[in-house]
């Protein structure tokens, strides 16, 4: 594969973008292979400056469900085009979205849109903190909520410490309201509560997780979580950013019947465009201004042109009611790279969840980020490089998840295997 241009765009890119790029994992530090510009998309596919062609399963880190333009889509942005693209005003496609999310996530009785996931997060737990007068914030190693000071942390060494900050120009005192628990491990987060009594103001978590490889919440930990700050009078809040519309229409809410207190989503409910919301309970949500004390606010946030493809987006995948398919694919993915890779000795572990799932090189299980932390950087990055040349576009990390479109067949599927088996011959 050539990729004489997207080499010349990065140089260029360089001169001027910090790292070339505007959000790092772009930037394909660290890998024997450019990263591909990319020209435009179609379905499943992307096309890059030097006319290469990809399957997509990054599908813009999870938006893309439904593929690139989807005709729908497209059409409702085009007419929402011809009337405007920001008023700064009350528009009804605003009302008429909260309503589509609502019916999908009822325990946000009240919405807010804003603009990215990272903006719906670092308000939830402005509120959380409104709510409860209380300070502290918890939140599990490996789980990513965007770049919020808060959260920018990593844990301290023994869970009991609270975090410090994992990022330059992070305060230690910004950092030291933020405790860090484990993943599937409750008894982490009970200490943290018995430490810090009546301090947690709430319990954040992406309840199956994608930016640490996707890892499910093994049978009773939601529950636990729920069950302990029902305890304690913290809310519970989950990252539903990644997970919603995603492992199904409802999310993990709907899918393990655990209910949180507050939910904050991004990704497929803007269907591309930057669209972020939170919500919950009413009595916890008109503390936001102009009902409550609370404030925040966005010069963009419920912008029509987003809200016409959020809606479009939405409406669609509602009738479509995609996600068996998608299961099908992604079952049969991991049933045909599992064959390959145990023919080929190589020790591997593939976790999924609805239309999204990871291999992992390690025997695992893998069920917290230290497990992931235990994998084969050399052998991930050889088979992510040598997919690429075949032509086939995975997350350039062992750290995120793969996400399937309504657009990936089992011509897709053969293809992905049939690329994978030369790859996996060649390492
Ligand atoms: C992507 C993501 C975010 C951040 O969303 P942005 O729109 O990139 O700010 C937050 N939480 C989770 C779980 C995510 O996957």
């Amino acid at each position: 594969m050539q990729f004489e241009k997207s080499k010349k765009s990065m140089q260029e890119a360089r001169q001027v973008l910090v790292g070339g790029v505007n959000s790092p994992v772009r930037a394909f530090r660290n890998l024997n292979v450019p990263a591909p510009f990319i020209k435009r998309g179609e379905g499943a596919y992307l096309y890059d400056e030097d006319n290469n062609r990809y399957l997509d399963y990054v599908l813009s880190w999870g938006p893309l469900l439904l593929g690139h333009l989807d005709s729908d889509v497209v059409e409702a942005m085009k007419k929402q085009l011809s009337l405007g693209i920001t008023f700064g005003a009350p528009t009804a496609l605003e009302t008429e979205l909260a309503l589509l999310v609502r019916e999908f996530f009822p325990v946000m009785e009240k919405i807010r849109f804003v603009s990215s996931g990272t903006e719906a997060i670092m308000s939830a737990i402005r509120v959380a903190r409104g709510f409860t007068s209380r300070n502290l914030i918890v939140k599990f190693d490996g789980c990513y909520h965007g770049h919020a000071d808060s959260l920018l942390v990593k844990a301290g060494s023994g869970m009991l410490t609270h975090a410090h900050p994992d990022s330059a120009g992070v305060s230690e005192a910004t950092a030291s309201s933020t405790l860090v628990a484990e993943f599937n491990n409750l008894d982490s987060v009970r200490n943290l509560f018995l430490a810090r009594k009546g301090e947690i103001a709430c319990v954040l978590l992406e309840p199956v997780t994608g930016n640490m490889g996707v890892i499910a919440p093994e049978p009773g930990f939601l529950e636990g979580l729920r069950t302990l700050c029902d305890e304690h009078n913290s809310l519970l809040i989950f990252d539903e950013v990644m997970t919603g519309f995603r492992v199904t229409m409802g999310g993990a809410c709907e899918l393990y019947g655990v209910k949180p207190d507050m939910v904050c989503l991004g990704k497929i409910i803007g269907g591309g465009m930057p669209v972020g919301a939170y919500g919950g309970k009413k009595e916890i949500m008109s503390l936001v201004s102009p009902e409550g004390p609370v404030y925040q606010a966005g010069t963009l946030s419920g912008n029509p042109l987003g809200m016409a493809c959020g809606l479009a987006t939405l409406q669609k995948i509602r009738k479509m009611n995609p996600y068996g398919n998608i299961c099908d694919f992604v079952t049969n993915l991991k049933d045909g790279l599992g064959e390959l890779l145990k023919k080929k000795g190589i020790e591997y572990t593939i976790n999924s969840v609805g239309g999204m799932f990871t291999l992992f090189f390690t025997k695992g299980p893998v069920r917290s980020k230290s497990s992931v932390d235990l994998h084969d950087k050399e052998l991930f990055q050889k088979f992510f490089e040598g997919m690429l040349q075949e032509g086939i576009y995975l997350p350039c990390s062992q750290y995120e998840a793969v996400f399937v479109s309504v657009k990936h067949t089992s011509l897709e599927l053969e293809m992905t295997l049939t690329a994978a088996k030369k790859v996996l011959q060649a390492i």
